[in-house]
């Protein structure tokens, strides 16, 4: 099978986040058809484990791909369109799978490297706590010499033929906020009896926007008061969104929050709990790999497009926490649409690019 049969066969069958049953299976076959050394991973995944024909196996490059679907119905016209009602292929993870598996055959055949190359096939991206936190937790590396985890993804910013790279800080953390106040509510007349609830919610609400800075995102976008126009009610509650950039920057606004919620009580008397549900950590790229990511793709004939921090997540983060990390865009023109939508559909055009930038720092970063 070719990464194209593969990822028209992935994009027929999609499977939500960490229930790829059937990917894994399609996954594990297309690799045994070639011979290459596997074990599954984080439940659903697969790692594939390649050692180079020279010297010694302790330096290691992963190369990673998310495989994992979204709760959308496809709406594209095409041969190979979902056969899951509801699912579909709509971030391009089954052509970062397929992408993974051209490399690994091709490296496989000639093994003209040095050290051990993995090929990390990652289930559930799209979802809390991310496959990334179950690999990590499980240390398939332990022993080797990571020099370096490399990822890629789609973006219809970008035109086939282009990558797109971030020296440094990429892409965000990403925190749920949830706020509850509680006290006495009561008869909105009798002030002097109750405590008032509303009135502290809504401080809360201004201390914690007021925590916003260039670096950092802090929204609340949910508050629930239910009383009326004479009633305070017992309870209010809030919900928001967190986003920072580094690890320092996230710890700094938990302790603001938390110190937040302590003036809010003790000026009105009530009660607040703070129930930060952790998301992503930040994805921060290895300055020196993106710069020679760089010029491996210009020397390769790819466009590259230096890119701009973004304020969205990717459990790849958890790489970029441990190993010196590359996470670049891959260019798959503005007619895919756009991701998360239920008729992206990105060229399969920009996937020989894609394998021939992974296929390139894999061998660059092995045989440094
Ligand atoms: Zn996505
Ligand atoms: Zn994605």
């Amino acid at each position: 099978m070719n990464s194209i049969e593969l990822r028209r066969e992935l994009h027929r069958h999609p499977e939500l986040s960490f229930e790829e049953y059937r990917t894994q299976q399609t996954i594990v076959e297309a690799l045994e058809a070639e011979g290459i050394p596997y074990r599954t991973i984080a439940g659903t995944g697969v790692l594939a484990i390649i050692e180079g024909a020279r010297g010694n196996h302790r330096r290691a490059v992963v190369l990673r791909a998310d495989i994992d679907a979204l709760p959308i119905t496809e709406l594209n016209d095409v041969e190979y369109r979902s056969e899951s009602e509801g699912v579909m292929h709509a971030c391009g993870h089954d052509m970062h799978t397929a992408m993974l598996f051209g490399v690994l055959s091709e490296l496989n055949r000639e093994r003209d490297f040095e050290g051990t190359l993995f090929g990390l096939f990652q289930p559930g991206e799209e979802l809390n706590p991310g496959g990334a936190s179950l690999v990590i937790k499980e240390e398939p590396f332990a022993g080797y010499d990571v020099a370096a985890v490399i990822g890629q993804h789609v973006d219809a910013r970008l035109e086939v033929g282009e990558v797109g790279i971030c020296p440094g800080e990429f892409m965000a953390s990403n925190d749920e906020l949830r706020f509850y106040v509680t006290g006495r509510g009561g008869h909105a007349a009798r002030r002097g009896d109750i405590d008032d609830t509303v009135t502290a919610m809504c401080d809360l609400v201004v201390r914690t926007t007021a925590l916003n800075t260039p670096d950092a995102v802090v929204s609340v976008g949910r508050v629930v008061a239910e009383g009326a126009t004479n009633v305070i009610p017992d309870r209010v509650t809030a919900e928001g969104t967190m986003r920072t950039f580094d690890a320092t920057e996230r710890e700094r606004i938990y302790s603001h929050l938390r110190s937040n919620a302590k003036s809010v009580e003790e000026k009105y008397g009530v009660e607040v709990v703070v129930d930060i549900n952790r998301g992503y950590p930040s994805v921060v790229n290895d300055v020196m790999l993106a710069y020679e990511a760089m010029i491996v793709a210009t020397d390769e004939g790819i466009v590259v497009r230096e890119l701009q921090r973004i304020p969205m997540a990717e459990d790849f983060g958890y790489y970029t926490e441990c190993f010196p990390s590359l996470f670049y865009r891959l260019g798959v023109g503005d007619k895919a649409g756009g991701s998360h939508t239920a008729t992206f559909l990105p060229d399969e055009a920009a996937m020989a690019v894609g394998e021939r930038m992974m296929r390139r720092m894999a061998l660059h970063m092995l045989n440094k």
